[in-house]
């Protein structure tokens, strides 16, 4: 069942309080802080879907634009029963500094559906899907705005997204989104990639931390297409997985759990890993707490809290998930000496092989997944590199480090395109 804990703080409040903290570092103009503080469009979408039934649904969904000083927004969309405006504004924003950490041409954009998409027939979310695309058609599209997949959502959904929008030019744009299926557009490499470059991320932080990758003890909270991939990659890089969980709850094993065993057991049961073999069952978020080296955040926000960051006894957390700590556990962190490397840095993989296949498609040339492989690892290490060579210059964490370079990025895009009219 569920464990979805009360929301412990609005996500969109914690992101603008991180970015003042970086705002007051970078002693940004009061008039800068105005613009960079707002989501620059926000659209709110209330829509009819007929069920398999014949009964009419109502829906309701957004699509947030933060920042498209740097480039056209970019940023997935989620459907899920819990996403809010607010949910999303902080998500969007998030995408902005994201893009702007690892320096790809994209502004940040997020979108959502309020609905429980495994409560849906597929022809029911088909429906869905394609009536929400339409609605958002009018600020969509491969110059000003291209989503992707985030919770809940899919290269399936990426292409009936592709698809609706076609339709409506009489043509097929697939630089429209990206997270597609090969067949229509997609990209080598790209349902691996934020697994992948949350995997490099550790890789590279361990390094700095003098913490031996092989036989550090990982857990991931969170087995969707970012978890369960960095499970993989740090399991075959010689990590010990002593923990994984899911929506389902937390399963724990001192000695290590096989993940190619718990991915094929996910997929042989609809997606979940209920009752894994070979694990202990914990509780709720539970898993959180339990002893390891490294512990990766991969499923929603809000998870890291003031109330158990006192009790997580990893030495190392790299956040895949957007927003899994609150500012007040992160002050915990801080305090305790535990580094977290965050969201906009570790889980950036995504957006940068999205980037790779937009251009692609622009280009109608593709590359080989050894080609993406190689320029995303080049991007990932890059990034970690500028992030780590502030955090020393400024004496700072690493979330203010990557804050500090993003913000500064977007705002001189902001500043020397000026203010229209
Ligand atoms: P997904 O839908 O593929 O997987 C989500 C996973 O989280 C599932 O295993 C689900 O069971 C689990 N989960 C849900 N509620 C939970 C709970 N209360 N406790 C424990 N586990 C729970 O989603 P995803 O694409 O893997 O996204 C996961 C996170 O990574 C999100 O924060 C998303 O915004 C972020 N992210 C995703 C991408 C991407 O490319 N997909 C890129 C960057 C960031």
């Amino acid at each position: 069942m569920a464990i979805k804990e009360p929301e412990v703080m609005n996500p969109y409040a914690q992101a603008v309080a991180q970015f003042d903290a970086a705002a007051e570092r970078l002693n940004l103009s009061p008039s800068l802080r105005k613009i960079l503080r707002k989501p620059k469009r926000e659209l709110i979408v209330n829509f009819p879907v007929r069920m398999d039934d014949g009964t009419i649904e109502m829906y309701t969904g957004y699509r947030v634009q933060h920042n498209v000083n740097r480039g056209p927004a970019k940023g997935g969309i989620r459907f899920d029963s819990n996403v809010s405006l607010d949910e999303v504004r902080a998500l969007a924003m998030w995408m902005t500094w994201k893009c702007a950490v690892v320096n790809i041409p994209f502004g940040g954009a997020k979108g959502g559906v309020i609905v429980d998409p495994h409560a849906l027939s597929r022809t029911e979310l088909e429906r869905l899907t394609r009536r929400y695309a339409t609605e958002i058609a009018g600020v969509i599209g491969p110059e000003s705005d291209i989503p992707a997949p985030d919770v809940n959502t899919n290269p399936q959904i990426m292409a009936w997204i592709m698809d609706t929008y076609s339709m409506h030019h009489g043509y097929s744009v697939p630089a429209v989104v990206t997270g597609k299926p090969l067949s229509v557009g997609g990209s080598e490499g790209r349902m691996e990639a934020t697994g992948r470059g949350v995997y490099i991320t550790t890789r590279e932080a361990c390094k700095v931390l003098d913490i031996p990758l092989k036989g550090a003890r990982v857990i991931v909270q969170g087995f969707g297409n970012v978890g369960s991939i960095t499970a993989r990659l740090l399991h075959e890089a010689g990590c010990k997985v002593v923990g994984l969980a899911d929506v389902t709850g937390g399963y724990y094993n001192k000695n290590g759990i096989d993940v190619k065993m718990a991915l094929r057991y996910s997929q042989e049961h609809g997606g979940l890993l209920k009752d894994l073999p070979h694990a202990e069952h914990v509780e709720g978020k539970g898993i959180l707490e339990m002893p390891c080296d490294i512990l990766i955040p991969a499923a929603l926000e809000g998870q890291l809290t003031e109330e158990n960051a006192p009790r997580v006894q990893a030495k190392l957390i790299i956040e895949a998930a957007n927003g899994p700590t609150t500012n007040e556990a992160d002050a915990i962190f801080h305090a305790r000496g535990i580094p977290v490397v965050p969201d906009i840095l570790a889980n950036a993989g995504g957006v940068t092989v999205s980037y790779f296949e937009w251009v692609q498609d622009l280009q109608h040339f593709f590359w080989t997944e050894h080609e993406i492989n190689e320029r995303l690892e080049r991007i990932m290490v890059r990034s970690f590199e500028a992030v780590e060579a502030k955090r020393e210059e400024q004496n700072c964490d690493y979330r203010l480090a990557a804050y500090l370079l993003a913000v500064s990025r977007v705002a001189e895009a902001t500043q020397v395109r000026g203010i229209y009219p």
